[in-house]
Order: structure tokens, then C-alpha cells, then sequence
């Protein structure tokens, strides 16, 4: 199913979910990966035309669904994607920290940076406060005013 209507434009998309924030950085990392390649063949240092940026944009996603043919990222993310990567104010690539595995990095979010398997084990490890604990505590605090 093709997506229909306007490109998305927010980056929220990337980090919904933790599935969707590992199928972004690996998507990042194929154009990081496609893109230095193209540079190291260019003979000269020179600016991209926007046709050897298109062809560049396809052949990176062409190689990441090759690797990921379920993904839920299509090539309009990919551009959104790498846009939010040079303008790097919002999102970044960034490292895991507790395994150093490569994630996208919300450089908003002020909590530590976690790939989807460890944030997993970190959101297990947590325990769960049982649901009516707050009605002990109401009968505790309450005391006479005078
Ligand atoms: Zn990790």
C-alpha cells in the first residue's frame, strides 16, 4: 500500500516507537554509509545536483529494504530523515548508553539514551506500583487542622 497525501514533516514519527526509532537509525546509517561512498568516489569536492541527491536517496533505501523488507519507513521518510540529520537540531545519531549500539537520539529528550533492547530491559527492571497504593497513603496523611 502507497502512501498517499502530503510528506510527513515532523520527526515525531521516527521516535513513536522503539521498533520505528531502531528502523530509523538503521535507515540513517544505510544514507550515512551510501552517502560517504558517493563521496570518496567523487574526484572533486563539489555540491550535489538534486538528481545525484535523488539518486543517491534511492539507492540507500533500495539497499536498507533490501536488509529490512518489512519495514514500516518509506523513501518520503528517508528524505525527512536525512533532512532532521544535517540540520541537526532535533534528532541525531547517536550511541546507546549501556551497549553502544547506533540509535536515533531525540536531542530534546532529556532522559538517557537508550537502543530499544536495552530500554526494554530498563522498562522490565522497574517495578510496578501496585494500583491502589495511594489509598494507604491517604489515610495516613490525613490529620485534624487544630
Ligand atoms: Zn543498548
Amino acid at each position: 500500500m502507497r502512501h498517499r497525501g502530503p510528506p510527513p514533516t515532523s520527526f515525531a514519527v521516527f521516535l513513536s516507537t522503539l521498533r520505528k526509532r531502531e528502523e530509523a537509525a538503521a535507515l540513517a546509517v544505510h544514507w550515512r554509509v551510501l552517502e560517504s561512498v558517493g563521496i570518496a568516489n567523487d574526484k572533486a569536492v563539489r555540491k550535489m545536483t538534486p538528481v545525484e541527491l535523488g539518486e543517491r536517496l534511492c539507492a540507500a533505501f533500495e539497499s536498507y529494504l533490501a536488509c529490512f523488507p518489512k519495514s514500516a519507513l518509506d523513501l518520503e521518510h528517508l528524505v525527512l530523515l536525512v533532512r532532521g540529520l544535517e540540520q541537526a537540531d532535533t534528532i541525531a545519531l547517536s550511541r546507546c548508553n549501556h551497549c553502544e549500539a547506533v540509535t536515533l537520539a531525540d536531542l530534546l529528550e532529556a532522559r538517557r539514551r537508550l537502543c530499544s533492547h536495552c530500554q526494554g530491559m530498563a522498562d522490565a527492571a522497574v517495578p510496578t506500583e501496585p494500583r491502589n497504593s495511594f489509598s494507604g497513603i491517604g489515610e495516613a496523611s490525613q490529620q485534624e487542622l487544630f
